[in-house]
């Protein structure tokens, strides 16, 4: 018998927004819950997001939809959670955030692939927060806009239900009987180990393994993969359902594009890359959220060490499938030849908008990219030079070969037709104006999508096919995006998967 030191109804490991709506959820179900983090500061990757939330209207069309992107490898009683789910959606975030007077905006953003009812889809936003300025708040936060609004509704509605959260508190492994029924957890706290009761269950909501080197190079053969936001995220939630038994989905699946690398190697973030319309003068980053990312202007291409372009640098939805190019291996050298690849601009592409996007959720770091590119080039980041000869030599390409590249690269500009890789015309520039830049590019993930595999209910199955009793799953701990992503369904999926695995864990019957 194990002799636990607090008792709580309901207990959420992670405090971004899939345990965030847990917690509310069960605490207004009418459980006492407790909220364990394991970094310092709350809001995990979430809080650097975007905050966009993929809604639709029609659950069927939006079916029918990701039953398509997911390719046969996620059970329809998932898939149905989620579509039923977005329909309910804007309506549980306006309802949440009522007493806040934010302002919340939707807007048309199909999805990013030309599949069955893909203009089901808008997106949900909140704007704004009277009285709330996001960078005075979260000074240790940065990434993109909408995530610092969305984490503070979370977290007002947490302290108005007197939720009981517990920063810097990571929870180490589950408590479980001989049957495999999850009874509580262990967790470091600042005063030692400590033994956590949860009567009724827990809930796993820590989410990825975007930061786990080991997790990485076992599951994946991409090699390295840099992480976009977050450190702490690395899979202790997966490891410790494997403890129970738990089955796992998709571990292969990540949300990822491409990016730098900063200089200093105790900067622990990739830095993804930053694109038109992000940045549009006399715009806000809000004006451009659900903005068509597609046919626009992108200041440069990718080039392989080999000189040799070897991707559509635009493709449909850049951070979904941004990385997977980077997996070409070369099996007689067993080096992946794309990484790194090098980004290419020229003056006129230098000057349109910065080229880096650095996120975080981190007290120890501080980046900013500049508006012009230039202190990045002052860094090294961006190699400068005056002719495309100077250019190869510094970044060790073939002179000749880079030059063709870029000479057919200009032709196919000209003609808005990129007859070799298909990138979208309107995102076509040309690279003629020296001086010329060069940034090393790796892949970078932005968080994973594999873990334990869960039900509609998101109940966490075993290896068996089995519900593991009490343990429930939310959020990107075992996402249910099994094959292509869809824009804004993460965080779609956080608050759905959170309110449905916070309910379900309070409507156990107590121990
Ligand atoms: C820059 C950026 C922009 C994005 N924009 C969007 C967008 O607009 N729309 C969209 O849908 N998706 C977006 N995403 C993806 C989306 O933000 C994430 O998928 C989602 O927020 C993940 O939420 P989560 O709650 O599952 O995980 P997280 O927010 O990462 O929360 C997990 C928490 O668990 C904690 N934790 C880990 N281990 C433990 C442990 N042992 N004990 C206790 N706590 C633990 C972590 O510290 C963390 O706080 C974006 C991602 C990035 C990086």
């Amino acid at each position: 018998m194990t002799e636990f030191d607090e008792t709580f109804d309901v207990i959420v490991v992670g405090y971004g927004f899939a345990g965030a709506v847990a917690a509310i959820e069960a605490a207004r179900a009418g459980a006492k819950v407790l909220v364990l983090e394991k970094a310092p500061d709350p809001g995990g990757i979430s809080i650097c997001s975007q905050g966009a939330i993929c809604c639709s209207t029609n659950p069927d069309e939006a079916f029918a939809y990701l039953k398509e992107t997911n390719a046969g490898r996620i059970p329809d009683d998932v898939i149905r959670t989620l579509s039923n789910g977005m329909a309910e959606a804007e309506g549980f975030l306006r309802e949440l955030a009522d007493s806040t007077g934010a302002e919340i905006t939707t807007r048309p953003r199909g999805g990013n692939y030309p599949f069955t009812h893909r203009e089901t889809f808008y997106y949900c936003h909140v704007d704004s927060i009277p009285n709330f300025d996001p960078q005075a708040f979260f000074p240790h936060v940065k990434g993109r806009v909408g995530g610092p609004y969305l984490f503070r509704i979370l977290q007002l509605k947490l302290d108005e239900l007197g939720v009981d959260v517990r920063l810097a508190t990571p929870a180490k492994r589950l408590i479980y009987t001989t049957d495999r029924e999850v009874r509580g957890l262990v967790a470091q706290t600042p005063n030692g180990l400590r033994y956590f009761e949860a009567r009724q269950g827990v809930v796993l909501s820590s989410g990825g393994f975007e930061a786990n080197e080991g997790m990485k190079q076992e599951y994946w053969q991409l090699m390295p993969v840099l992480t976009a936001a977050n450190r702490y995220n690395t899979g202790d939630g997966i490891r410790m359902a494997q403890e129970v038994g738990a089955d796992l989905w998709h571990m292969w699946h990540f949300h990822g594009s491409y990016g730098f690398r900063h200089p200093d190697p105790a900067y622990p973030y990739g830095i993804r890359v930053k694109r038109f319309p992000d940045w549009v003068p006399g715009n806000t980053e809000a004006d451009m959220i659900g903005a068509d990312m597609v046919d626009v202007p992108v200041a440069w291409i990718l080039v392989n060490r080999d000189g040799k372009r070897f991707m559509n640098e635009q493709p449909p939805y850049l951070q979904d499938t941004g990385a997977r190019p980077f997996e070409d291996l070369d099996t007689v050298t067993q080096k992946f030849r794309n990484i790194p690849a090098w980004l290419i601009c020229d003056e006129e592409g230098r000057k349109l908008y910065p080229l880096g996007n650095p996120a975080y959720n981190d007290r120890d770091v501080q980046m900013e990219w500049s508006v012009d590119n230039l202190k990045e080039v002052e860094m090294g980041i961006l190699k400068r030079a005056d002719t495309l000869e100077e250019l190869a030599d510094i970044t060790g390409m073939p002179a000749k070969t880079l030059k063709q590249t870029i000479e057919r690269w200009n032709t196919m500009t000209g003609a808005r037709n990129d007859d070799e890789l298909g990138r979208p015309p309107g995102s076509m520039v040309p690279i003629a104006s020296p001086p010329f830049y060069a940034g090393e590019i790796w892949p970078i993930v932005s968080n994973t999508q594999g873990g334990p595999k869960h039900d509609g209910k998101q109940r966490i199955i075993d290896v068996h096919g089995d519900p593991i009793l009490r343990l429930y799953a939310a959020g990107e701990m075992g996402s249910c995006f099994g094959h292509l992503y869809l824009a804004g369904g993460n965080i779609a999926e956080c608050l759905i998967s959170g309110w449905t695995a916070g309910r379900g864990a309070a409507a156990e019957r107590p121990v």
